[in-house]
């Protein structure tokens, strides 16, 4: 078999790395024997979904024999609406990240490049090393995005430019001014991808998202999704934004029924659920001024964000110090596999969730100490 594989399959898929997800509750309940787990691992969303998505499914549910709506239709119209653009312009995925690998099906050959910053979101890398693309990584400089290296990364080849924005996992944004002039240099025959899961975060008056660059008419897409603060990340919902013709060209190589069902009601009802949004993003905001202040308090440094999560240095091995949260039932993200062996990214979550992590934080970096 393995020979087989060596000979036959393509040769990019020995270039992929395995994708490290958040540990799952199930798997640490029975790892470490304990029944109360929280998860801070994967950014999701503390309250849940919206009430008003989950009444929507519920209603829907003696319907799962019908195939969904190949067209998104209602979705992509609601979308439209709120967005202020038309509907051609929007592509919805399962998930945020077949929307990244349609992309680069769609645009990237092998011996094409593509500029990301590390570290960023590792599904650039792979969507890219799936197609055979080259990937070329500029290291951020104070935590964020180096944008004057990454217009001197660009070369004939360059195809793509990912702007993970905020970026995972440090949990910063781009500086308006200073991605305005950015934009403004980039070669026209390049692609921007604004990845923006954490736009609905972002309170900071620096900001600008991607969309602007959209409807100036530059070659951007704008990806956002339903798994972070709209709480769907068990449906998987996301959408893209970007010229028409662009988004036709991706439309050829989606399944036809790539967004499920009970995805594309949730999602719908959803998008009318402001005050569940702003319910998340109140909850979030004090979460983050609590974590801010026992993190000081322990002289802990950390990244100041603009998400739901935030990245920190705990000055001791993350690895070990991720084993001993675990064995307390705390699950978060180490910041090794980012190239930061003394961090963790940790989501905030409940104000109840934020305290059990912070005094299980305590007496880990006292065991280890
Ligand atoms: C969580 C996340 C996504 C993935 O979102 P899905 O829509 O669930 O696929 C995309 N980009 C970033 C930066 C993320 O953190």
């Amino acid at each position: 078999m393995d020979e087989f594989i060596q000979k036959r399959a393509r040769p990019e898929i020995f270039t992929l790395k395995p994708y490290v997800p958040g540990k799952p509750i199930d798997e640490v309940k029975r790892e470490v024997g304990l029944d109360d787990i929280i998860k801070l691992a994967s950014n999701e969303n503390p309250l849940g979904p919206s009430p008003l998505a989950i009444e929507a499914v519920k209603k829907q549910l003696d319907q799962l024999h019908i195939y969904p709506d190949a067209n998104c239709f209602y979705l992509k119209n609601k979308l439209a609406d709120q967005l202020d653009v038309d509907v051609e312009q929007i592509l919805i995925g399962n998930g945020s990240d077949e929307l990244l690998k349609l992309f680069a099906e769609t645009f990237l050959n092998p011996g094409d490049e593509i500029i990301y910053a590390r570290p960023t979101f590792s599904e650039y890398e792979f969507v890219a090393k799936v197609m055979g693309a080259q990937c070329v990584e500029v290291p951020l400089k104070d935590f964020k995005h180096d944008l004057d290296a990454m217009l001197d990364a660009v070369t004939p080849q360059t195809k793509m430019i990912f702007i993970c924005n905020p970026n995972n996992p440090t949990g910063t944004i781009v500086d308006a001014s200073e991605l305005d002039s950015f934009v403004q240099k980039v070669p026209d025959d390049i692609l921007l991808m604004f990845d923006e899961a954490y736009y609905e975060y972002v309170q900071n008056n620096d900001y600008i998202s991607g969309l602007s660059y959209v409807q100036a008419g530059k070659k951007a897409v704008v990806f956002r999704t339903f798994s972070k603060i709209y709480g769907l990340a068990g449906l998987r919902v996301g959408y893209a934004i970007t010229d028409p013709s662009i988004a036709a060209a991706v439309e050829k190589v989606t399944e036809p029924f790539n967004v499920n069902a009970l995805g594309q009601t949730a999602a719908l009802a959803a998008c009318d659920d402001q005050e569940h949004l702003h319910r998340s993003l109140a909850l979030n905001e004090a979460g983050k001024q609590y974590l801010y202040k026992e993190f000081e308090a322990l002289g802990l440094q950390y990244v100041p964000t603009d998400t739901n999560f935030i990245f920190f240095d705990t000055g001791v091995d993350c690895k070990k110090l991720f084993q001993h949260l675990l064995q307390m039932g705390v699950i978060v993200r180490t910041g090794d596999i980012f190239g930061y062996p003394t961090y963790l990214r940790v989501t905030i979550g409940s104000q109840e969730e934020n305290e059990r992590f912070i005094d299980s934080l305590k007496k880990a970096l006292e065991q280890i100490r």
